[in-house]
C-alpha cells in the first residue's frame, strides 16, 4: 500500500536539515529548500532551480507541497479584494484585503467554518470543519501581500485575524503562522502590525499573556450585559463576562498593552442607554480603545444596524469617559467581504 506523502512545509528548518543529513547530503541543502518554500513561495520542487535534478526528484518522491490556490478573486468598487482560497483537500476559506489611504490590511481566516455560533455571523452557519495549518494561514497573507503590491503599489502593512473562525480555538497553528509571518525567513513583518481578534476565550487570553506574545489583542464584545451577550453569542454562557474581564485584566497586567473592543450596535438588541452604561463600565476595567463597526446584514433577519442616533449616544458616552472610540465604516459590501459576511458564497 502506498504511503501518503508528507507536506514538506510541516517540517521546521531543523527537521529539513536533519532529513538531508539522513539522506547522506549536506545540512545546508535543508536551508536552501527551506528558503524556496518560505521566502520564495515555491509551488513545485521543479521551481527550486539551484537544487540538483536528482535532489528535486528525491523530494518529489517523499513529499508534497500543499500550497493554497486562490480559487476566485473579487474586487470591490472601493478597492477591497476578496479571495476564496482552495485548500489541498478541496475546502474553501476566504481572506480579504482592505485598503485605506494609509494602510493595507489583510483579514485572514484561521478555521474552515467556525467552532462558535454567533447569531449575527454568516461564518457561524458553516460549522467548523477543521483548523487551518500554519502554512495555510501564512499562504493567505502571502497571496494578499502580492495583491496589495499589484493593485495598490504597496506591500501589506497590517494583518487582522478576523476572517473565518475563532483564532484562539486554533491557537498553536495561529502562533506558528505568526512566527513565520514575523520571522526574517518569512515576511519579516512587525508583530505590532498584527491583531488577533477573539470573541473572548478567557483561558487562552491568559495563555497568550503567559506566552508573552508581541501582537495586539482585540475582543469582539458587542455587549457588556450577560443575558444580552449570551443571546447573541451563546458561548458566553460557558465563558461569562466576569471570566473574560479577569482574563483581560491578567493580559494587561502582564503585557501592559491596551485592548481593542470591537462592537456592533444593533437596533433593539444593544442600543439602549442601559447597554451603553454597561459597556462604558466594562471599558474602565482595563485600558482600551473601542472600534464601533458598521453592521452588514447577512439576511433580512433580526440583526439590523442601529440608528445614527444610537451610535452617536455610544460615542458621546465613551468620549465623555475619555475612552478612545473609532467608527469603522464597512468595506467591500458589494462582494460580501465585510465583517461577519464571510460564508463562501462566491
Ligand atoms: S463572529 Fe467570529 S467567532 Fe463568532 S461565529 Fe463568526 S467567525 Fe466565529
Amino acid at each position: 500500500m502506498a504511503t501518503e506523502k508528507k507536506d514538506i512545509r510541516a517540517l521546521t528548518k531543523e527537521q529539513l536539515r536533519d532529513f538531508f543529513v539522513k539522506q547522506g547530503d549536506k545540512a545546508f541543502r535543508g536551508n536552501q529548500v527551506y528558503e524556496w518554500l518560505w521566502q520564495k513561495a515555491a509551488y513545485t520542487f521543479e521551481d527550486m532551480t539551484n537544487v540538483s535534478k536528482e535532489t528535486r526528484q528525491m523530494l518529489e518522491d517523499n513529499f508534497v507541497i500543499n500550497h493554497i490556490q486562490v480559487d476566485t478573486m473579487q474586487r470591490s468598487s472601493d478597492g477591497t479584494v476578496k479571495n476564496a482560497v482552495r485548500l489541498h483537500d478541496g475546502l474553501i476559506v476566504e481572506s480579504v484585503l482592505i485598503p485605506t489611504a494609509t494602510r493595507t490590511t489583510a483579514c485572514v481566516s484561521s478555521q474552515v467554518g467556525c467552532s462558535l455560533d454567533c447569531k449575527f455571523c454568516a461564518t457561524a452557519r458553516l460549522k467548523r470543519m477543521r483548523n487551518l495549518n500554519p502554512d495555510e494561514i501564512y499562504d493567505q497573507v502571502v497571496a494578499i501581500d502580492s495583491e496589495s503590491r499589484l493593485y495598490h503599489n504597496r506591500p501589506l502593512s497590517n494583518i487582522v485575524f478576523m476572517g473565518m473562525g475563532e483564532p484562539l480555538m486554533n491557537y498553536n497553528n495561529v502562533i506558528k503562522a505568526i512566527d513565520k509571518i514575523t520571522s526574517s525567513e518569512g515576511l519579516g513583518m512587525s508583530p505590532k502590525r498584527i491583531t488577533l481578534s477573539t470573541s473572548g476565550v478567557p483561558k487562552m487570553i491568559k495563555k497568550m499573556a503567559d506566552d508573552d506574545v508581541k501582537f495586539n489583542l482585540a475582543v469582539s464584545l458587542h455587549s457588556a450585559i450577560e443575558e444580552v451577550r449570551t443571546s447573541i453569542m451563546p458561548f458566553n454562557e460557558t465563558f461569562p463576562l466576569e471570566d473574560l474581564r479577569e482574563a483581560l485584566e491578567y493580559w494587561y497586567e502582564k503585557t501592559k498593552r491596551k485592548i481593542s473592543y470591537e462592537y456592533v450596535v444593533w437596533r433593539g438588541i444593544n442600543d439602549s442607554q442601559k447597554d451603553i452604561d454597561a459597556f462604558v463600565k466594562f471599558c474602565k476595567y482595563v485600558p482600551c480603545k473601542v472600534n464601533i463597526i458598521e453592521y452588514n446584514p447577512i439576511d433580512d433577519g433580526e440583526f439590523q444596524q442601529a440608528t445614527n442616533e444610537a451610535l452617536e449616544n455610544y460615542i458621546a458616552s465613551l468620549e465623555k469617559n475619555r475612552i478612545v472610540v473609532n467608527v469603522r465604516r464597512s468595506r467591500g459590501k458589494d462582494i460580501d467581504a465585510a465583517c461577519g459576511q464571510l460564508a463562501n458564497k462566491s
